[in-house]
């Protein structure tokens, strides 16, 4: 019966299909739960750990906000400085060359997180984003 055939070819093959999509399921890593982080500096929670910058004596993470507002208590900054992100874990003292803030010129680098260190925290959420 050569129809019979052809109908058991069709369930063979569909078989095949569903078995590929189990296996996609299965294959879908479980990603560690991040522990819920409270900032050092202000007591509350980090909800965007993937802005959050690292404590350079502790590791731990903290606000960038907070980062920020502790960098500015110890910079004495003229009247056209501001301090921006420059990335890396770092900050600058930039002084704006145009009022509409689009030129400026580096003052001085202020290094932030230690250069090169790896932080747990932070490998747990790259890992968890897939980078
Ligand atoms: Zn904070």
């Amino acid at each position: 019966m050569p129809e019979g055939r052809k109908d058991d070819r069709r369930r063979f093959y569909r078989g095949g299909r569903r078995n590929r999509t189990e296996t996609k399921v299965e294959v879908k890593p479980k990603l560690p739960e991040l522990p819920a982080v409270d900032c050092p500096y202000c007591k509350k929670p980090i909800l965007d750990v993937s802005s959050s910058l690292a404590d350079p004596s502790t590791g731990a993470a903290v606000h960038f906000d907070c980062a920020l507002a502790r960098l500015a208590e110890y910079e004495r900054l003229g009247p056209e400085e501001h301090i921006v992100y420059i990335g890396r874990g770092a900050f600058a003292v930039v002084e704006f060359l145009d009022k509409s803030h689009t030129r400026f010129s580096i003052k001085r680098s202020l290094p932030w997180e230690k250069e090169g260190e790896k932080y747990d925290w932070r490998l747990q959420l790259q890992k968890r984003m897939g980078i």
